[in-house]
């Protein structure tokens, strides 16, 4: 039998998720499901994205410093690894759902096949608010988890890296407690890592310098000057405040940021390296200098060209979509906007450079992290950087001219460039046995 005498497979939800609250998993499902149509032949082959190859789900009982014993519930999703290892962040947040991982490596493989990257996708997460607890306490966390996944995780299988409440030190703790237990120091277990310990030159702010290359390149197709460009960013962490410095850096102005505890705003300008030494000093963006304080939702409202919403995901939907003033939406976040949301966009023309390319930055530096662990020959952060831009501004142009040759949205034309890597790859290799 041929693939084209074989009628596409009907798509069946998986058992294990609840059928009435599918969370971001109905968003990724949504996305592939507009983008199926464009797939040809290979659209015989779609319901390989629909389902996670690999869920590991794990109790994780720790010594809290009082004594007592607490349990947390952890997940490694292997979403795909037809294109090779699997490849994404760990999470820690209180919200961490089955749903919300499956949807979160389902975009790394999305976003790996985007630009190219010789990745499948993955993701992990723990229930948990990291802020209650200790160093100790967090450490001990990080370490029981790291042995309940190194069953499927490795150098050459699944290959974790930092996300939202993880860093370096959490990568640091990762990596040891991977390399105790396998008997050898395996740097390249992890990525994200610090530069003592195999850590790349420029993975800090790569995925911050990612999300400003794809913004600039799509300014300039758009014929909107960077210089002066008011930008507003949601969310100041790894992501959002590298994007806010670098487009400072490049003459763009910061009128307005959003982290947990609030929004400032100023029709002037935020310097946000002064905004991050005024965050590690206070833990809040709120009571910055000659900035005012605005409502949660008026942030949606502002008038500026770009948008960078660099927090979780769900934040543009059908209530706050029509508000938006903004030219251009750079999505710093996975996940950040909802299909309803992007149609009224769309329909608005506002242009959105997608999460699965915007924020590929990190990534592709986790990649380069990668090969220089494995050649234990490290480069320097100007080559890391200049192959970095290069790699992030070719994908742009080449999604950007896709979109225009389908007459589609940049996100359904990541969606058909990534699709069509995964599934040949899936065509090529053939099922086993
Ligand atoms: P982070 O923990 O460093 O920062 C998160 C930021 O979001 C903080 O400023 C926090 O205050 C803010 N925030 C949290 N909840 C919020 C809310 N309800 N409203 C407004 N702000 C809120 O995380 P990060 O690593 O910067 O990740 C941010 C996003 O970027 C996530 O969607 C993540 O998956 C994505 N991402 C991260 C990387 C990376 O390299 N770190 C790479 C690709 C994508």
């Amino acid at each position: 039998m041929t693939a084209e005498s074989v009628p596409t497979p009907v798509h069946h939800l998986p058992s294990y998720l609840d059928k009435n609250n599918l969370g971001p998993w109905e968003i990724y499902l949504e996305q592939v499901n507009r983008v199926t149509p464009y797939l040809g032949k290979l659209a015989y082959w779609a319901e390989t994205l629909k389902r996670p190859k690999r869920i590991l789900i794990v109790d994780i009982p720790i010594h809290l410093d009082d004594g007592s014993v607490a349990h947390f519930e952890g997940y490694r999703v292997q979403h795909n690894i037809s294109r090779g290892p699997a490849k994404g962040g760990i999470r820690y947040h209180q919200d961490v759902t089955l749903s919300e991982v499956m949807a979160l490596s389902a975009w790394m493989t999305i976003k790996n096949a985007a630009v190219n990257l010789p990745f499948g996708g993955g993701k992990g997460g723990i229930r948990i608010d990291p802020r209650g607890y200790s160093q100790g306490e967090l450490q001990r966390l990080t370490r029981r988890f790291t042995t309940e996944i190194g069953l499927i995780i490795g150098p050459e299988k699944d290959i974790p890296a930092p996300d939202v409440n993880t860093n370096p030190q959490i990568m640091a703790w990762m990596m040891d407690t991977y390399s105790m237990n396998v008997g050898r120091t395996a740097t390249g277990v992890v990525t994200g890592k610090p530069v003592q310990l195999g850590g790349s030159l420029g993975r800090s702010d790569a995925t911050g310098r990612g999300v400003f290359v794809a913004g600039a390149q799509a300014l300039k197709k758009m014929g909107i000057a960077l210089e002066g460009a008011r930008v507003a960013v949601q969310g100041f962490g790894n992501v959002g405040n590298a994007a806010a410095r670098i487009f400072h850096d490049h003459g763009a102005k910061i009128v307005a940021v959003q982290d947990v505890t609030g929004t400032i705003y100023n029709a002037g300008g935020i310097d946000p390296n002064k905004l991050l030494k005024h965050l590690s000093d206070t833990k809040s963006v709120q009571g910055f200098e000659d900035s005012e304080t605005l409502e949660k939702d008026q942030f949606w409202e502002l008038e500026c060209e770009v948008m960078i919403p660099a927090a979780l995901e769900k934040q543009i939907t059908e209530a706050n979509a029509n508000k938006i003033k903004a030219k251009l939406i750079v999505e710093g976040a996975n996940g950040p906007t909802t299909p309803a949301a992007d149609d009224i966009l769309h329909e608005h023309g506002v242009v959105i450079v997608p999460d699965v390319l915007a924020n590929a930055g990190g990534v592709t530096v986790s990649y380069f992290e990668w090969v220089q662990d494995f050649s234990s020959f490290f480069w320097t952060e100007d080559e890391i950087n200049a192959r970095l831009d290069r790699i992030m501004a070719e994908a742009f142009n080449s999604l950007w001219d896709v979109a225009d040759t389908h007459k589609v949205t940049l996100r359904t034309a990541a969606y058909i460039v990534a699709c069509t890597r995964v599934l040949e790859a899936r065509a090529l290799r053939g099922l086993y046995p």
